[in-house]
């Protein structure tokens, strides 16, 4: 027992052990936060964002692939050609002509990432001629979308089986149940669909807060999969350039799909995270797609105009795509407030080609990093006696962590997360300062409480006896109160421990002070006042209730018969005298001195009595 005792008091264990209740506190209610889906949500749209600076971060040491091109009706073509043409969007027999140019410059993909849609406008003569023109070229692509809206022109039209996907997923991705799955498709015009395969969809995907970071490798319509045109327009570039043909699609059951010998890391959500080459490359400023407008082609084929090198367009992927304003297909990327869709998917197909694509760790990942993170800020916290010192590593832990966590996105296209680390380091940080703190408390309060306490009786010791006289003198001054003083002093000590030993003594000592505890008001100081003398400070007590209170002790003491070490009983009896503030005296001096004469007076006349200076 008294071995339990000493351990826990010992401190380093006491202390450790709060310590480690506090830490796992905190990282239990932090992820038991992360439990409920709005919380989750919280994080996942601020990890995002810290996706986009590091995104934004990286942008310098980024470089695009040079053999993507963008042609591009961009706010001056758009005028230039609803001037020529008086209309928008202009006859398809354009489109069927900007083929056969882009084809006698031998590029490497043409992609169209404008929809031929059933309109009003279309002219069947122009829609067969733009048709046939696709389907004459091998490198020539298209698009279509899908969504799940049913207005006129989206219909759950059939597909030609040539258009679907051979995919063996083994992922746990389910992209049935998925925001992936699509029942109406935007009908492109027949004579397209029917007479060419090289067709991809051009949806998107975008965060909660509209920013576009991934791209769905494959959509799901009636059951069937359907690959994005970026991934055909690279697959079809890189069989021209590596010889890498390939015809269906494996994803294997970490998530990972090979397109051209470069690896799909697929998120939960079936879709890819893009690496981000920079603001849009329509911008002046801006080093990434090289853009031409479409004007300058126009002007070419149409006017005998020389506007463009030669051999700019071969062995390129042109994409052919909409940027002006007024056009609207404009989106918001990590890089980007306003960016085409056109370069929404030419960053598609560069990362495909440089093999680019950011995977993001598992959640146990961020979790033990989380963890790692904590115990060294916690470690950090407990051990150092500066605040100034721990506050600096806490933050320099996270900044440093921050800076790393970039670092890994370029090096390792790794997206590693940074909000649930930085919480943590906070949240522990601060729950270990707590304990510190609290620790540091309780060990004042245990100092104390040894500088007051006499060791063999757990009383109150002398020093703590003088300093609450003077305490309460002070007090009955002020507020003009009695108080009581009560020495008292064992009978006949000396023999007792003759006859007995000094163990006894001790254990009767201990007794003695027990019974003293037992018979006074809680609100009362019992002290040892040195050897076998108590004493007792009865606050707000007067002569008479002085001497009532010491008659009973005395009593007690009598009554009650005590221990020795050897198991037997044995009686004792003590003397007592009593003083009272203020007629007794003022100082505490004098008060002793009046209640030790009284406690003589009560050896005089016997002992085992409480002393009366009156009777002699
Ligand atoms: P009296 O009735 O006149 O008080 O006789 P007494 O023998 O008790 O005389 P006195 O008060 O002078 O004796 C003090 C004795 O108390 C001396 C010492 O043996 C004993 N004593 C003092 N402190 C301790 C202690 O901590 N433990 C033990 N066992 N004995 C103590
Ligand atoms: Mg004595
Ligand atoms: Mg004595």
């Amino acid at each position: 027992m008294e071995k339990i005792k000493e351990y826990l008091k010992n401190k380093t264990f006491l202390k450790y052990l709060l310590y480690t209740i506090y830490i796992l506190i905190t990282v239990g209610v932090l992820f038991s936060l992360m439990n409920h889906p709005a919380i989750r949500n919280f994080f996942s749209v601020i990890e995002n964002k810290t996706f986009d600076v590091r995104q934004n971060l990286l942008v310098p040491y980024k470089k695009v692939n040079k053999d993507i091109v963008i042609l591009s009706v961009d706010e001056e073509s758009y005028e230039y050609l609803l001037g020529k043409y008086g209309e928008w969007p202009i006859s398809r027999d354009i489109y069927a002509d900007i083929i056969t140019y882009l084809e006698s410059h031998k590029p490497s993909v043409v992609a169209f990432d404008l929809m031929f849609v059933k309109s009003l406008k279309s002219s069947n003569n122009a829609d067969n001629k733009l048709a046939k023109n696709i389907a004459k070229y091998d490198n020539v692509y298209t698009s279509i979308n899908f969504d799940n809206q049913s207005f006129d022109l989206r219909k759950p039209v059939d597909l030609p089986d040539y258009l679907k996907a051979k995919v063996d997923n083994k992922s746990h991705i389910d992209f049935k149940n998925s925001s992936l799955n699509f029942s109406n498709c935007r009908a492109i015009i027949s004579q397209i669909i029917n007479t060419t395969p090289n067709i991809g969809h051009i949806n998107l995907v975008r965060g909660e807060d509209g920013i576009a970071r991934d791209l769905p490798p494959f959509v799901v319509y009636k059951g069937d999969f359907y690959p994005h045109l970026a991934m055909k327009v690279a697959m079809k570039y890189l069989e021209q350039k590596e010889g890498l043909k390939q015809s269906d699609f494996v994803i294997d059951k970490d998530g990972n799909m090979l397109v051209g010998g470069r690896v799909l890391p697929f998120n939960g959500f079936g879709s890819v995270i893009m690496n981000w080459y920079g603001p849009s490359g329509i911008n002046q400023n801006s080093s990434t797609f090289e853009y031409i407008p479409m004007w300058k082609v126009e002007k070419t084929m149409y006017e005998g105009k020389n506007l463009i090198p030669a051999g700019y367009f071969k062995d390129k992927i042109i994409y052919i795509g909409t940027s002006a304003t007024s056009l609207f297909d404009l989106k918001s990327v990590p890089t980007d407030r306003i960016f085409p869709g056109v370069e929404i998917h030419t960053t598609f197909v560069n990362n495909i080609l440089d093999n680019n694509f950011i995977k993001r760790v598992t959640p146990i990942t961020d979790i033990l990093l989380s963890l790692l993170l904590s115990v060294f800020v916690g470690l950090i916290v407990i051990r150092s006696e500066s605040t100034v010192i721990s506050s600096l590593v806490a933050i320099l832990t996270a900044i440093i962590y921050s800076i790393a966590a970039t670092i890994v996105m370029y090096f390792f296209n790794l997206w590693v997360g940074i909000v649930l680390q930085i919480v943590s380091i906070i949240l522990v940080f601060i729950a270990c300062y707590l304990a510190k703190y609290i620790v540091k408390s309780r060990d004042l309060e245990y100092t104390y409480a040894l500088a007051t306490t006499d060791g063999l009786t757990e009383l109150y010791n002398h020093r703590y006896f003088q300093e609450q006289m003077i305490q309460n003198i002070e007090t009955s001054k002020r507020y003009n109160k009695h108080f009581s003083l009560i020495m008292i002093d064992i009978d006949f000590f000396k023999k007792f421990n003759d006859t007995y030993g000094h163990q006894s003594g001790d254990a009767v000592l201990r007794q003695v002070a027990q019974i003293l505890k037992k018979n006074v008001r809680s609100s009362d100081i019992v002290c040892r006042y040195g050897g076998e003398e108590m004493s007792i400070i009865l606050t707000n007590t007067d002569s008479e209730a002085a001497v009532t209170t010491a008659q009973k002790i005395c009593n007690a003491v009598s009554e009650k018969p005590l221990k020795l070490v050897n198991g037997k009983d044995v009686n004792v009896t003590i003397s007592l005298g009593v003083s009272t503030y203020p007629q007794n005296g003022e100082t505490p001096q004098d008060m002793i001195k009046f209640a030790d004469d009284c406690l003589y007076k009560a050896k005089e006349h016997g002992r085992n009595q409480v002393g009366n200076l009156a009777k002699d």
